[in-house]
């Protein structure tokens, strides 16, 4: 069984093209990824808590066999690789990995609600620098019956 996990990628600390671009090869070097397609990166204000610097943003797709679980706990391996602090809620951090979406092969979405995740990530749908990533290796994606597009549009016009 293989999964299509869609990923958020964030930094605001250092050399944040650096960190983001790690992340991609470290995923990429797993022996259970079979794949990883990057977005563009794109820099952002910061969202929630705006007392930071910018962040450069992206996302990606990835195809494996990796479960839920333990694709996070790969990505987590990644953020601690990057030195990533937990601080501050919403704070600062050198690298930040978020499924934002899974998918299984056939194409059905996954649903996933433990302590440790929550997919689709609560949110998803309120968040640009997610959806506009997003949009470019998904950009027939579909939510709640809206067009990935209108709610990139109504998130523009808020
Ligand atoms: P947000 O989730 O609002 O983007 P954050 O990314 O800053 O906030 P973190 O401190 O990075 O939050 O993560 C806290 C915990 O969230 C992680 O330890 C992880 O167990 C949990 N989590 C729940 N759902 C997800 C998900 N879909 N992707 C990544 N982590 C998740
Ligand atoms: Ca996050
Ligand atoms: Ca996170």
């Amino acid at each position: 069984m293989k999964y299509i996990y869609y990923l958020s990628l964030g930094s605001n600390l250092g050399d944040r093209e650096q960190y983001l671009a790690n992340a991609i090869e470290g995923l990429r070097r797993h022996e259970n990824i079979e794949s990883v397609t990057p977005s563009k990166w794109l820099e952002t204000a910061p969202w929630g808590n705006t007392n930071q610097g910018p962040f450069l943003n992206g996302a990606c797709k990835v195809v494996t066999t990796l479960v839920p679980e333990a694709m996070l706990q790969v990505m987590q391996a990644l953020e601690k690789a990057a030195g990533r602090e937990r601080l501050v809620h919403w704070g600062p951090r050198t690298l930040d990995l978020d499924i934002v979406w899974a998918e299984k092969e056939d194409g059905r979405f996954i649903e996933v609600q433990s302590e440790t995740l929550t997919i689709p990530h609560p949110y998803l749908w309120d968040r640009a620098f997610v959806l506009v990533p997003l949009s470019e290796l998904y950009p027939n994606f579909i939510f709640q019956g809206q067009a990935i597009g209108d709610r990139i549009k109504e998130l523009d016009e808020a």
